[in-house]
């Protein structure tokens, strides 16, 4: 469990929650999933992988109809959930870290901002993330976590929505990181 001195799992921010849980993204009941997807959104390993297989093939075939020009760094497209609980897949894509110098800060909240604004434009009243960039893309996951909390935080505080955004990491240890992540940014305000 990531509880304890210097650890939070789960913070509010108006009538909205912000939780951290350890597990599969694609066993999330939720509204929206979010993947961390390529920018010409061709499907990979990692989250998109899983959720290509769960989700079954509509996801891509919507995804190839709909953005045949794949998706930006930076920005994300939303799709339907094919055979995933969810009713929408929105498909962020964050930056390769390339040592910090490359606009890597600025683009992987921008990835979030926008898929939080996707979320609330559908209604979504639950949205899941993963920790965008920190698998294949190497962001470093410290780095990663506090631009994924604090960017959650700020827009949660402007829109007031979605009601809940929860981060689904992998394994207790990234779970740890956003825990005492959480914790700072919670004291810090
Ligand atoms: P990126 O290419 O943006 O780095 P990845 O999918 O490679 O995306 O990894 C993003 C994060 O998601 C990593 O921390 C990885 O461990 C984690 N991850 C991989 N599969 C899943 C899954 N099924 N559910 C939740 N997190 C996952």
């Amino acid at each position: 469990m990531a509880s304890g001195p210097g650890k939070l799992t789960e913070y509010h921010v108006g009538r909205c929650r912000l939780e951290l849980v350890q597990g599969d993204i694609t066993d999330q009941v939720v509204d929206a999933i979010v993947n961390a997807a390529n920018s010409r959104l061709a499907g990979g390993g990692g989250v998109d992988g899983a959720i290509h297989r769960r989700g079954g093939p509509s996801i891509m075939a919507e995804t190839k109809a709909k953005y045949p020009d794949g998706c930006p760094t930076g920005s994300a497209v939303i799709t339907g959930a094919g055979n995933l609980s969810a009713k929408y897949v929105i498909h962020a894509v964050g930056p390769i870290w390339q040592g910090g110098n490359a606009g890597e800060a600025e683009l992987l909240a921008s990835a979030y901002r926008r898929a939080l604004e996707l979320a609330v434009g559908h209604s979504c009243q639950s949205v899941a993330f993963p920790a965008l960039s920190t698998g294949a893309y190497r962001y470093p996951l410290s780095e990663a976590a506090q631009i994924a909390l604090r960017t959650t935080i700020e827009f949660l505080r402007q829109r007031q929505s979605p009601p809940l955004v929860r981060f689904v990491l992998f394994d207790q240890a990234t779970l740890n990181v956003f825990a005492e992540e959480l914790a700072k940014l919670a004291r810090a305000s």
